[in-house]
């Protein structure tokens, strides 16, 4: 998905299209189409879809069918895309604010929302007007299409930075052929955005980012998914081959798509849902406390300091969420602070801190609510909150992320004062 070695000689300065006039914007009369209402609204009723159905989910590793109609019915696929092209033109808060309750009914749910949005949001920010990827948006919200993600390839893992498979140039026609070892959804999604190396004479880090619709592409199956948590990602793998027009590849290299949008996007959507999946475990564990308190004349069971604990870790966690979401919010029109040593290791670091937060959590969680939370059946179990959970320090390892941080670590300032 995102590489996290950030190798700032990279990131060179180029226009962020059109969030950065919506971002202040507000959330105020911008719902249009069908299944209009406030967004809370609508998605408390997909919420409620994909509670229904989580269990189901996860133990049969299937597609969320039931909660992907449903966001479709609320046509909350579109939300980030300017209203010019049909979509509502919401703020990454408003996104986070649906990604986080979505992960504390189905995390699978809340994760391929949150990855479609990742996509959806490097379009919008880096289409620079082109035809291509305006009409492709377009389609995005009349269609209400899911869009999936493609980064990892071959045996390289989740080194975002490197692609080896080049896009092919025939005149005003591409093509592109890759070993997509994990694409999540692959088989449900309407459309993929994928890196790819930008010719076959280039670098492998010399990358672009291309969209292509069903239509575009043919997926041959390479491996499967059943996995410990976040089942109904089915992220299985495909080699992935495809053509479309040449304005399909977003016009900008995609080392800026990286840094200025893909990876803050990834981490706060991501983190999102790893702090609803956290949210969930807390909320049983308080529901396991109360019921144990109650059957014993008050007398709180021992474990309910994990209980505490759980909340504590979670206050961390939403904090760090918040900050980051603010400083990025701050920083998304000031090209120089947001490309800045300092800005870039805060936001990368976000997703070790809070992947490491949510799993610290889910743990309290699961021991406040001892052998009801371990169990895989029963109204206190947190099995299914743990196994999604571990997904998250692994997905893009965390030991990637810090060690390739370590050279710019060093150049890092380190505050002098609580107030910097
Ligand atoms: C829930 C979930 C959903 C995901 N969805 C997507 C998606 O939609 N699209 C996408 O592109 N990626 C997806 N990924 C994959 C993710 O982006 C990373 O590629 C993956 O987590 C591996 O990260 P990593 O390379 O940092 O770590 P590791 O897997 O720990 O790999 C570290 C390194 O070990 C080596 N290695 C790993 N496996 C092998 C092997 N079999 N043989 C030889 N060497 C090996 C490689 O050098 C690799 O770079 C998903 C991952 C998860 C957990």
């Amino acid at each position: 998905m995102i590489n996290h070695r950030i190798q700032f000689q990279w990131i060179v300065w180029g226009t962020v299209d059109v969030m950065d006039a919506q971002r202040n914007a507000g959330a105020t009369a911008r719902r249009v189409g069908a299944g209009a209402g406030d967004l809370k609204s609508r998605t408390h009723a997909v919420v409620a879809t994909a509670g229904a159905h989580a269990a189901a989910v996860d133990s049969e590793a299937r597609f969320p069918a039931e909660a992907f109609a449903e966001i479709r019915a609320q046509r909350l696929l579109g939300i980030l895309v300017p209203t010019a092209l049909g979509g509502e033109g919401a703020s990454l808060g408003e996104v986070v604010d649906v990604c986080y309750l979505l992960g504390q009914a189905c995390g699978s749910t809340g994760l391929i929302y949150a990855m479609h949005q990742v996509k959806t949001a490097c379009i919008v920010r880096h289409k620079h007007g082109s035809a291509g990827l305006e009409r492709i948006l377009r389609r995005l919200c009349a269609e209400q299409l899911l869009l999936a993600s493609s980064t990892t390839e071959g045996q390289r893992g989740g080194d975002v930075r490197s692609s080896e498979a080049p896009v092919q140039r025939q005149a005003d026609r591409i093509s592109l052929e890759r070993r997509a070892t994990v694409i999540s959804y692959g088989a449900y999604a309407d459309g993929i955005v994928t890196t790819a190396r930008r010719a076959a004479d280039a670098d492998p880090s010399d990358q672009v980012l291309v969209a292509f619709l069903k239509s575009d592409y043919t997926l041959e199956f390479l491996q499967g998914w059943d996995t410990l948590g976040m089942r109904g990602t089915c992220s299985e793998g495909y080699t992935l081959n495809a053509t479309g027009d040449a304005d399909q590849i977003l016009p900008e290299p995609y080392e800026r798509i990286h840094a200025q949008t893909m990876v803050p996007f990834a981490h706060l959507t991501w983190g999102a849902v790893w702090a609803g999946i956290a949210a969930a475990a807390t909320a049983r564990a308080q529901a396991f406390i109360r019921h144990a308190a109650r059957h014993s004349n008050g007398q709180l069971p021992p474990a309910a300091a994990q209980f505490t604990r759980a909340l504590s870790t979670l206050q961390t966690l939403r904090g760090r969420l918040a900050s980051s979401l603010r400083s990025y919010e701050q920083v998304m029109t000031d090209k120089k602070a947001l490309t800045s040593l300092e800005f870039q290791s805060m936001i990368t670091l976000t997703k070790v801190e809070v992947s490491e937060l949510a799993v610290a959590t889910v743990s309290s969680a699961l021991r406040a609510c001892g052998l009801a939370g371990y169990r895989n059946d029963g109204e206190f179990s947190i099995a299914r909150q743990l196994r999604d959970v571990l997904s998250a320090p692994l997905m893009i390892s965390n030991d990637r992320i810090l060690s390739n941080l370590g050279a710019s670590s060093l150049m890092t300032p380190i505050p002098k004062s609580l107030q910097d």
